[in-house]
């Protein structure tokens, strides 16, 4: 595709875009605040407010405790079975529960557990802080003498195969990554990484946080072991809507959850003394499910499997593309650098855009009432900019691009106040 700087390009590109009518199914309270953070929170979709208001009234102020048997119950299934789809699993594959820390921490306590004569937990310095403090916990609790080793990046931005393979060996346990990481959306080929890690007899664990929702997946396909995600981003699900695990059919009865709780055991209204574990995905639960957080994801849910994550994908690289082009005609110019890999095959849906300024004209972006643009900040020096494609509009981009641009050339950015917030 050739873009332009034409001003009207981006409403032509909207017109022609087929999933663009999706975006009226989202709340847009303000149409000129442009929102580029879905990759970290999720619009609220129309129809998830509707039921959040029916599940409130009807279901828990009606029905109360009777609920429960008229679907609460099977609500982590039965969303993990919808799940599953967009993940390439089966629906007995996927459950939605608990939040990805928690599930990373039962699935990599079982994986090691279920490789004992093994040492490594192999994982990368790229990924999320929280699954590295994670397994770092889980290396403080399991001891003997496992480690935890991080396969370096030669840029900051991305890893090469190379060094994952030198890293991987006859004693990795298991190898857990971000498909696409968190900072620079670099995304790994997860077919191929898979492979090399059972080629070494390790067990494979993936979070999917920035990756499921944005583009394919095919974690049967591609012989996945172990997954986990969250929701509240590319699903649109909420803040702190629960998350979700995948284990392969195969191992769900050969590994044991580490967290015995009665959602997990076998018969949780036997009320027996002694824990035994349920059968198949059911014992990867823990306590009681959020129900009112799990039926409010329901309706992101529906929205994706309406799109198609297929056309997700293709829109979100030619936005992906459109974005870099504006990027290197007029930010690139101010001293802005791409944080992100340059090919879009190699990239999930956000860019990194990295400038020493970056924390100052981000604070701008969001808080000066005449520019209304929310990306987000990640430390050190980088603007993140999250393309959703179920409702980013190419005109978004373009003034997003546009507005950047005036405040980096006016340095409205002087501003800011020092104090960091304390979410950024
Ligand atoms: C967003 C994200 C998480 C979030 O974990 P929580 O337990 O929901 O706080 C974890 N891992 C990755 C890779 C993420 O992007």
């Amino acid at each position: 595709m050739n873009f332009s700087l034409d001003p009207n390009l981006p409403a032509a590109l909207d017109a022609s875009d087929a999933l663009a009518e999706l975006r009226s199914r989202f709340v847009i309270t303000d149409p000129d605040t442009i929102y580029m953070d879905g990759n970290s929170l999720g619009r609220l979709p129309t129809a998830a407010a509707e039921r959040m208001r029916e599940v409130v009234e009807q279901q828990w102020g009606e029905r109360l405790i009777r609920g429960w048997n008229d679907g609460w119950i099977e609500t982590p299934a039965r969303l993990g079975a919808k799940l599953a789809h967009l993940l390439g699993a089966q629906p007995d594959e996927v459950l939605v529960a608990d939040s990805t820390s928690v599930n990373l921490f039962k699935l990599a306590v079982a994986a090691l557990r279920a490789r004992p004569q093994r040492r490594r937990l192999v994982s990368d310095s790229l990924n999320f802080p929280s699954d590295l403090y994670i397994f770092q916990g889980i290396l403080d609790l399991l001891g003997g003498g496992r480690s935890l080793e991080l396969i370096p990046s030669f840029d900051g931005l991305q890893t090469r195969q190379e060094d994952l393979e030198k890293t991987l060996g006859p004693d990795t346990a298991l190898l857990s990554l971000s498909h696409v990481a968190f900072k620079s959306a670099f995304l790994y080929d997860m077919q191929a990484v898979t492979r090399l890690a059972h080629e070494q007899g390790a067990l494979v664990l993936w979070d999917l946080s920035h990756s499921a929702g944005a583009l394919p997946i095919d974690l049967n396909g591609w012989g996945v072991d172990l997954a986990v995600g969250c929701t509240y981003k590319y699903l649109n699900g909420g803040p702190g809507a629960p998350a979700y695990l995948y284990v392969r059919r195969d191992l769900q009865a050969e590994l044991q959850q580490p967290i015995w709780g009665w959602f997990g055991a076998n018969r949780p209204f036997a009320f027996d003394l002694d824990y035994s574990p349920a059968d198949g995905m059911a014992r990867y639960q823990i306590g009681t499910p959020p129900v009112l957080s799990l039926l409010a994801l329901e309706p992101g849910l529906d929205l994706l499997a309406e799109a198609g994550v297929e056309r997700l994908r293709a829109k979100s690289i030619q936005q992906t593309e459109y974005l870099l082009f504006l990027f290197q005609h007029w930010l690139e110019p101010l001293g802005f650098r791409l944080g992100s890999p340059l090919e879009p095959g190699q990239r999930g849906s956000h860019l990194s855009l990295r400038h020493p300024e970056a924390y100052r004209i981000n604070w701008a972006l969001i808080n000066d009432p005449s520019v209304r643009v929310i990306p987000d900040f990640r430390a050190p020096d980088s603007l993140r900019l999250g393309i959703a494609p179920l409702y980013t509009s190419y005109l978004d981009i373009y003034r997003a691009a546009d507005r950047i641009r005036l405040v980096t050339e006016n340095k409205t950015y002087l501003n800011a106040p020092a104090q960091q917030a304390r979410v950024t």
